[in-house]
C-alpha cells in the first residue's frame, strides 16, 4: 500500500512568490489597476442604441469586465489568504486595503455599465439577447439591467452611494467599534478578569452549568450597560435603509433581501411554515436536553452546552482519507476534487499560532484553483469542517468553465454544496460510531446546527421584520427592542426555554452587518436546500452525481424556483420540498430520543 502524507501547510508561491513582500503581486495590482480603468472608458463612451453594432459592443464589454475583475478576484483571494496564515502580517493589511480601494472602483464602474444597460429601449434589448454569447448571460444581464431600472436616476443613486460611507457604513462601523470596547467582567479560580465579547461567547458551551449562568448574567449585564448605544447605532441603519426604500417607492423591506437571493415570498413562507409545523420534535429534543444535563427546562445558555459524550479523535491523514472514501460513495469527481486537493497543497490546516480563527474557502480564478483555510487539531467538528470548505471547493469546481458572471451565486444558495458535503461526512461519522456514547456525541452536534439553523435564526428574522415595521414609525426604544427579542425567540423556540436573551438584538453582529440585509433566512434556506438535495441522492446513490453537479452549475444564473424546478422537479412555493428535508433533520432527533430513552 502506497504511504501517503498530506502537507498541512498550503502552497500560496505558486500565484505569487514571496507571501506578502511578493514583487509579482506588486505589479498584478498594477496591472489591475489598468484593465479596470480600461473597462471604465469602455464602459463611459458606450451609447447604447446609438448603432447596429450594440450586441458586438457589449460583448467586447463584458470581455473587458472578465479581463478586469478576474486579476482583482485573484488578488482578493491571494490577500485573503496572506491575513489568515498570519494575522500579524502588516504588510498584507496594507495589501488588502489597495485591493478594497480596488473593488470599490470596480463596483462604481459596474454601476454606469448597468444604468447603460437599463436606457436600452425593450426592442433593442430583445434584439440584443438573441447573440448567442449573449443569451448565455441572458438572466444576469437583465437582471442588472431590471434592478438598475427600479433604482433612482444614475446621480441621485451615486449621491446614495457615496452619503453611504459616513452614514449607513459609518454607523455599521460603530458598531464593532463598540462592541469591542465591551467588556464582560468574570470570576475564575478567584480572580476578576475582564473577558472580551468572543471570549465570554465560547463559556456559554462549557459543560459546567455554574460557569455558563454566571458568564451569561454578566454578560446580559455588560450588553445592557450599552444599549442606549447599541439602539440608536441600530435604528439608524434600519431608518437609513428604509429612507432610501422610501425614495426608491419600494414599500416592501423584504424586496431588496429577496431579490439578492433570487427568491420568492411564497417560498420563504413555505418553508418557515414547514419548519413551524414540526417544532413539536425539535421541543422534545430541548427538554430531553434539559433532562439530561438534570434540568427542568433549558435556559438560553444550556443551548451551546456539550453533553459531554466521549469524543474521538482522527489524524489529520485519518480525516483526510474518511472524506474523501466517503466522498466516493456518492461522487467519483467530488472524491477525485478531494484527493487533488490534499495532494497539490491546496489546503492550510496546520495548528500553530497567530492564525485566524475560523475557516473558509477561496477561488483564484485565473488559476483554476481553490484554497482552505482551517485550523485542525483532530475533533469530528473539524473534519465537518473540512468537509464543509471542500464542498465549497467542488461548488467552483462544478462551474469553473462559466462565464464569471454565471458565478455568482447569491448568499443562500451558497452553502449548498458546503452543506451537502458537510451532511455526507456527519452522516457516515454516526453510522460509523464505535459506541452508543459516541454516537450521542456525533448525533447531538447535528442536532445542534439544525435546530440552531430552524429555531435561532427564525427568531432572529421574526424579530428583524417586526423591528422593521415599527421602525417605519418612528424609533424603537431599547425597552421594546427587548420585548421585540424576547417574543421572537418565545414563538421560535415554542415556548421550551426557561429564560431567554432580551439582548440578543444588541450581542449579535448580523443585525449590524450594512453589506446585506436580512442576514438570516438565506442560512436557513440553504440548509434545507442542500437537505432535501441531499434526500434526493440518498434515493437514487451514485448517479445522482451528474444530476448534481448540473444543479451546482445553474445556481448562479437563474431563481431559486427555477432551479428547483429544473433539477429536483419540485415547486419551492409549496410545502413538499421543505417539509422532506425538515423530516430528514426530525430523523435524527428520533434516533437521539430513543437512544436516550
Ligand atoms: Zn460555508
Amino acid at each position: 500500500m502506497a504511504v501517503h502524507t498530506y502537507s498541512q501547510v498550503w502552497d500560496l508561491d505558486i500565484f505569487f512568490e514571496g507571501g506578502s513582500n511578493s514583487r509579482e503581486f506588486t505589479a498584478h495590482l498594477e496591472k489591475t489597476k489598468a484593465k479596470i480603468h480600461g473597462f471604465q472608458q469602455s464602459v463611459e463612451s458606450w451609447l447604447p442604441g446609438s448603432s447596429l453594432e450594440d450586441a458586438a459592443t457589449l460583448k467586447q464589454l463584458i470581455d473587458r469586465f472578465e479581463e478586469a475583475a478576474k486579476p482583482l478576484r485573484q488578488a482578493g483571494a491571494f490577500v485573503s489568504c496572506l491575513q489568515a496564515q498570519n494575522t500579524q502580517d502588516k504588510q498584507a493589511s496594507e495589501l488588502k486595503a489597495r485591493v478594497t480601494e480596488l473593488s470599490a472602483r470596480l463596483q462604481t464602474v459596474l454601476l454606469g455599465f448597468d444604468q447603460k444597460l437599463s436606457t436600452c429601449t425593450p426592442d433593442e434589448w430583445t434584439a440584443m439577447m438573441k447573440d448567442p454569447f449573449l443569451k448565455e448571460l441572458k438572466f444576469i444581464l437583465s437582471e442588472r439591467r431590471e434592478r438598475a431600472a427600479d433604482k433612482l436616476p444614475a446621480e441621485e443613486e451615486a449621491l446614495i452611494t457615496s452619503l453611504s460611507i459616513d452614514g449607513y457604513h459609518g454607523w455599521g462601523q460603530m458598531y464593532d467599534l463598540l462592541v469591542g470596547s465591551v467588556k464582560i467582567p468574570y470570576r475564575e479560580n478567584g480572580e476578576e478578569k475582564l473577558l472580551s465579547v468572543g471570549q465570554a461567547a465560547n463559556l456559554f458551551a462549557d459543560s459546567d452549568r455554574k460557569t455558563r449562568k454566571a458568564v451569561f448574567t454578566a454578560w446580559e449585564k455588560a450588553w445592557g450597560e450599552n444599549s442606549d448605544f447599541f439602539a440608536k447605532v441600530l435604528n439608524h441603519l434600519a431608518g437609513f435603509r428604509l429612507n432610501i426604500y422610501n425614495k426608491r417607492g419600494w414599500d416592501d423591506f423584504l424586496k431588496e433581501p429577496l431579490e439578492m437571493n433570487r427568491m420568492k415570498k411564497e417560498t420563504l413562507d413555505a418553508m418557515w411554515s414547514s419548519i413551524s409545523e414540526q417544532k413539536e420534535t425539535m421541543i422534545r429534543f430541548l427538554n430531553r436536553k434539559a433532562k439530561l444535563l438534570g434540568l427542568e427546562a433549558l435556559s438560553w445558555y444550556d443551548l451551546d452546552a456539550s453533553l459531554g459524550q466521549a469524543n474521538t479523535r482522527m489524524s489529520y491523514q485519518q480525516g483526510a482519507d474518511f472524506i474523501i472514501e466517503n466522498f466516493s460513495n456518492f461522487s467519483e469527481e467530488m472524491a477525485g476534487f478531494a484527493r487533488k486537493a490534499f495532494e497539490d497543497r491546496w489546503i492550510e490546516a496546520e495548528d500553530r499560532q497567530g492564525k485566524a480563527p475560523g475557516g473558509f474557502h477561496t477561488y483564484f480564478p485565473e488559476s483554476s484553483q481553490s484554497r482552505i483555510f482551517m485550523t485542525y487539531s483532530g475533533t469530528a467538528s473539524n473534519v465537518s469542517t473540512l468537509a464543509h470548505e471542500l464542498g465549497h471547493g467542488f461548488h467552483t469546481y462544478a462551474m469553473r468553465d462559466l462565464h464569471l458572471f454565471n458565478r455568482s451565486y447569491a448568499m443562500n444558495v451558497a452553502e449548498t454544496a458546503s452543506t451537502f458535503a458537510e451532511t455526507i461526512v456527519s452522516d457516515a461519522a454516526v453510522k460509523k460510531a464505535a459506541s452508543r456514547e459516541e454516537k450521542l456525541g456525533l448525533l447531538e452536534d447535528k442536532i445542534q446546527r439544525s435546530v440552531a439553523l430552524m429555531m435561532n435564526i427564525q427568531s432572529r428574522f421574526l424579530f428583524e421584520t417586526r423591528f422593521y415595521e415599527e421602525r417605519k414609525k418612528g424609533v424603537v426604544s431599547v425597552q421594546r427592542l427587548n420585548e421585540l427579542m424576547k417574543e421572537a425567540q418565545e414563538e421560535a423556540y415554542g415556548g421550551a426555554l426557561k429564560e431567554y436573551h432580551p439582548l440578543f438584538w444588541a450581542s449579535k453582529l448580523h443585525f449590524f452587518i450594512t453589506g446585506v440585509p436580512f442576514y438570516n433566512f438565506p442560512y436557513t434556506f440553504g440548509f434545507l436546500f442542500s437537505m432535501g438535495i441531499y434526500a434526493k441522492a440518498l434515493e437514487e446513490g451514485q448517479g445522482y452525481e451528474h444530476r448534481y453537479m448540473a444543479l451546482l452549475r445553474d445556481s448562479a444564473s437563474m431563481t431559486v424556483e427555477e432551479l428547483a424546478q429544473k433539477h429536483l422537479q419540485t415547486d419551492l412555493t409549496k410545502k413538499d420540498f421543505w417539509e422532506q428535508a425538515v423530516h430528514l433533520c426530525v430523523k435524527d432527533i428520533e434516533e437521539f430520543l430513543a437512544l436516550t430513552e
